[in-house]
């Protein structure tokens, strides 16, 4: 048992803000199982919270700015709200001490893969009385390179019908070891470590007995599952198909999704996987961040345009509709507008059903920050735009494919734009509109068949 669970604690309650990737939603996650799981409960928002936290995302400085300022808002208001305020996640490792620098009045801010140390703390500051003054308790955890967090497996129970009560993220792969030249996770998310094969099983099981019918494996590179450190008791096979392929067998699951990969996994033996395993969903998430073969080496990406297509023909060569989704870069230093069209071109050949654009931001610390910042905003921002308007036309373009055909979709309620009308995601993880009958309930699969398509939407009709 820790301290935390010897102790007395006054119970509080706890509001969490997140930022980011599916990491920090995923770690989130495990800090309320923990905290839930000591006595707290959830608030009903911020003004209701005794405690705030703030998961923080520094991949790019505008994705740093925004959980920063958050947490400087709050930690303005928190004397009059008497609150707790706590600063977690990748931002934390970044600035390390220098964080009470510019929040002077934070209680508490903890690196990655120490998130597991937030109920000690806050069982330390509820022992000292809570919260004695405005003043920040200050208290900074660090996380090392290779440490492995506590709680990686805890999961909160969540209301019934509530999306995340039928839908979970799973950490298999800590960290990165590709060190990419522009990318900052390396240095605050640790190495590479992958979790015992057992464990995300056991974990895995779990869920599936409490009602999870989707989850969706969580690791940078995650193909790199098993690679550096063992994953399996015993050799045998790639280890992270073979882990698709055990996690197919798990009663009552329906669903299994990964992200994110990289061409290099995209061996023989993972679509043998794909085309073999019925709940291994025929999605990939190969982020390609440039189509020049020039920017790529640059970039340490370790793979060429043609490397990278021929993995995307391999996977839609047993299955046309299989669907590919991205991340690209604009505006990479030294990026001309020959690398931007290779880019361009790429996408169209690649046929993305989805992507996601990002405008290049210098990191400290990584090779590509001792590069000249070279390509203009309003540049960056025309490729942005370009691209995503590309992508409006692409995307259409795959979904009209998919008129007249029979997706199964997993239902996840009454849809955010108009609630007459219910909306989940297929395999692909297309997002598809329908209107419900009465027997269609969330968290269980129903047949759609296809009547019009949009750039980002399916609609359809329950079949
Ligand atoms: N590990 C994933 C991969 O490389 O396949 C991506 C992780 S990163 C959190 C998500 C995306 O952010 C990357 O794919 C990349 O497109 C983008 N990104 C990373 N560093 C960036 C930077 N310095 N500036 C702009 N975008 C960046
Ligand atoms: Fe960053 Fe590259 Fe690792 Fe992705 S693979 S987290 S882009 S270093």
């Amino acid at each position: 048992m820790t301290d935390a669970g010897k102790r007395k604690v006054r119970a509080v309650k706890f509001h969490i803000h997140t930022y980011g990737c599916q990491m920090n939603v995923r770690d989130s996650e495990a800090v309320a199982a923990m905290l839930l799981a000591a006595g707290h409960e959830r608030a009903d928002g911020e003004d209701d919270a005794d405690l705030v936290i703030v998961n923080s995302c520094t991949v790019r400085q505008k994705a740093e700015e925004k959980a920063v300022g958050k947490c400087g808002n709050l930690c303005a208001a928190k004397r009059e709200r008497r609150q707790i305020v706590g600063l977690m996640g990748c931002a934390v490792k970044r600035l390390g001490a220098d964080v009470f620098r510019r929040l002077p009045s934070l209680d508490f801010a903890v690196g990655p893969r120490r998130f597991g140390m937030i109920p000690k703390i806050v069982a330390d500051l509820a022992a000292d009385g809570w919260p004695k003054c405005g003043c920040g308790a200050n208290r900074l955890e660090l996380p090392d390179e290779d440490e492995i967090p506590e709680g990686l497996s805890a999961h909160p129970d969540v209301s019934a019908g509530a999306v995340d009560a039928f839908k979970s993220y799973v950490t298999v792969l800590l960290g990165c070891d590709n060190r990419c030249s522009y990318c900052i996770v390396p240095d605050v998310r640790g190495h590479e470590y992958s979790r015992p094969a057992r464990e995300v099983i056991a974990e895995v099981g779990c869920l599936a007995a409490r009602g999870v019918k989707e989850v969706c494996l969580l690791g940078q590179s995650v193909l790199r599952y098993g690679l550096r450190n063992k994953a399996w008791e015993d050799g045998g096979g790639e280890p992270f198909p073979r882990l698709l392929a055990a996690l197919d067998g798990i009663d009552g699951l329906d669903r299994i999704r990964f992200t994110s990969a990289h061409p290099k996994g995209c061996t023989d033996e993972l679509v043998r996987v794909f085309r073999e395993c019925r709940k291994v969903c025929r999605h990939i998430h190969l982020p390609v961040q440039s189509g020049s073969d020039r920017v790529l080496r640059e970039m340490g990406r370790h793979y060429t345009r043609a490397e990278y297509l021929a993995a995307v023909a391999k996977l839609r060569a047993f299955d046309p509709e299989f669907a590919v989704t991205t991340d690209v870069i604009v505006g990479y230093p030294g990026e001309t507008e020959e690398d931007f069209e290779a880019t361009r071109s790429l996408m169209d050949e690649a046929g993305f059903d989805n992507s996601f654009i990002f405008k290049y931001s210098p990191r400290p610390g990584t090779r590509a920050a001792a590069l000249p910042d070279d390509v203009p905003p309003p540049e960056k921002e025309r490729r942005n735009q370009a691209l995503l308007a590309d992508q409006e036309r692409r995307g259409l373009m795959r979904n009209k494919m998919l008129v007249g055909t029979v997706r199964e979709v997993l239902v996840e309620g009454p849809s955010l734009r108009n609630s007459a009308r219910w909306s989940g995601r297929d395999a692909g993880n297309r997002i598809v509109v329908f209107e419900p009958t009465p027997s269609v309930r969330a968290g269980e699969l129903v047949d759609v068949r296809v009547t019009e398509a949009h750039p980002q939407i399916l609609v359809g009709e329950v079949a």
